[in-house]
């Protein structure tokens, strides 16, 4: 096991990555400000090589990756030279801290694209993160993305599986405006590196998708073996037109969210037959919103015990019973996920979707529709459980040219064990433990 070295807060932040040192932080109640001066000091001048005094400072604020959910933004002093030689007056380079009138530092700037790519973040969200407008984060964002695009000619290379996904990118008054994501899924597959950006095209129709599909040469579409989906058809359509061998999945995180869905749905409905009115703070239905969308494996004791107590068929009587069901059904639908055992996850999912799509008690609306659609899909469901046509780069070295820029980096919480199981009654669900996550993007 590794060894410990000083906590160094400009290391922590990873502020040496954009030639910064931490000189002082500040810690407000909703952000934290870290000062920064830059390292190297830039003293020459430019245009004729003498040596430049010092003639003052200025600061220059960029909003920073947040740390610990708290948006963190740098100040950075950059110092200000008159050439002794020639007059000519420069700023220290800040060229590495972040592009020219940037907003976000160059770490900044990677949370957010990578939030909103790989991790399906909001828009509004990354700029809750960052602690800026909306618009701000939004701009930064499509430029980093079509930058990061142009600038990685061979991201194309080697790719075997893909995702696909839309994303409200502005809302207007005519209408929201769409952008079709498409990641290379390749390294999550193959269990070899993280996913990444491979495009962005405006629109999200079946025939955006498919355009950009017949745009690529023949030899890289018959390479794609895996295409991952949220549950519009259109996709789906675009892949089996254009794709015709490949397989189309519908992707975990859209699965889920169905489920999700179903959830939030249940929840709301049997609120307003109890109370009659929508969720007050109160309410203690209302207040486990967040606490049921969070993975068995993941809760805390004091989720555990609101959990225990929502369900308490003494405190409650059954009329909580349609939630306890809808959730341990949401629950399952996890766990197979992240079953590490992929052909056991299988199972379990498909167990899942055909215990929910036929002889469902009609009291439960929303299960009985998501047992519809996913037993319409079930097919591209299973298909992401199945191992790859054949495992190809043994080696992270062998997976892609060297020049192809740091990846986006998925990160995956790892959950723990539960203490204790919350009983299953009825023909209510048990609902898993899961050792790990697979589910990713
Ligand atoms: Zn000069």
């Amino acid at each position: 096991m590794a060894g410990f070295a000083c906590p160094d807060l400009t290391v922590f932040c990873r502020l040496d990555e954009l030639g910064l040192e931490a000189t002082g932080q500040r810690l407000e109640p909703d952000r934290a400000v870290l000062a920064c001066r830059v390292v190297e000091s830039d003293q020459w001048c430019r245009r004729c090589g003498c040596e430049g005094a010092p003639r003052d400072s200025v600061v220059r604020r960029l909003a920073h990756e947040p740390l610990g959910w708290r948006p963190t933004t740098l100040e950075v002093t950059v110092r200000r030279y008159r050439c002794t030689g020639c007059g000519h007056v420069w700023r220290q380079d800040t060229s590495q801290v972040a592009g020219p009138r940037a907003k976000l530092s160059r770490r900044g700037l990677r949370w957010a694209l990578e939030g909103i790519v790989v991790q399906h973040l909001t828009v509004a969200r990354v700029a809750e993160g960052l602690g800026v407008a909306w618009d701000t984060a939004n701009d930064a964002v499509l430029a980093e993305g079509r930058r990061v695009l142009i600038d990685d000619e061979h991201r194309f290379d080697g790719v075997t599986a893909i995702g696909v996904d839309e994303h409200v990118w502005r809302h207007t008054r005519r209408g929201d405006k769409y952008v079709t994501v498409v990641i290379d899924l390749t390294g999550i597959r193959d269990g070899t590196g993280p996913a990444r950006l491979l495009d962005m095209v405006e629109g999200r129709s079946k025939q955006a998708f498919k355009t950009w599909l017949a745009e690529r040469p023949r030899a890289w579409r018959d390479q794609v073996e895996v295409v991952a989906m949220d549950g519009f058809a259109g996709f789906k359509t675009a892949t089996t037109e254009e794709l015709p061998e490949a397989v189309a999945v519908m992707d975990p995180f859209h699965v889920v969210r169905l489920a999700g869905d179903a959830l939030d749905r249940c929840r709301r409905r049997v609120q307003q037959t109890i109370h009659g009115h929508r969720g007050r703070k109160d309410d203690p239905l209302y207040r486990a919103r967040r606490t049921l969308h969070t993975g068995a494996g993941l809760l805390t004791d004091r989720q555990k015990a609101r959990l225990a107590a929502l369900f308490d068929p003494d405190a409650h009587g059954d009329r909580h019973v349609e939630v306890e069901v809808t959730w341990s059904i949401y629950q399952r639908m996890i766990a197979a996920y992240r079953e590490p055992d992929r052909s056991k996850g299988r199972e379990v999912l498909l167990k899942l979707i055909e215990s929910i799509s036929h002889g469902v008690p009609t009291a439960l609306v929303e299960v009985r529709t998501l047992g519809r659609t996913l037993k319409k899909r079930t097919d591209d469901v299973l298909a992401y459980f199945r191992p790859p046509r054949h495992v190809q780069r043994p080696h992270r070295s062998d997976q892609r040219p060297a020049r192809t820029p740091p990846r986006l980096r998925a990160r995956i919480p790892k959950p723990h064990q539960l203490h204790r199981e919350i009983p299953a009654r009825d023909w209510r669900l048990q609902a898993a433990v899961t050792p790990s996550i697979r589910m990713s993007l």
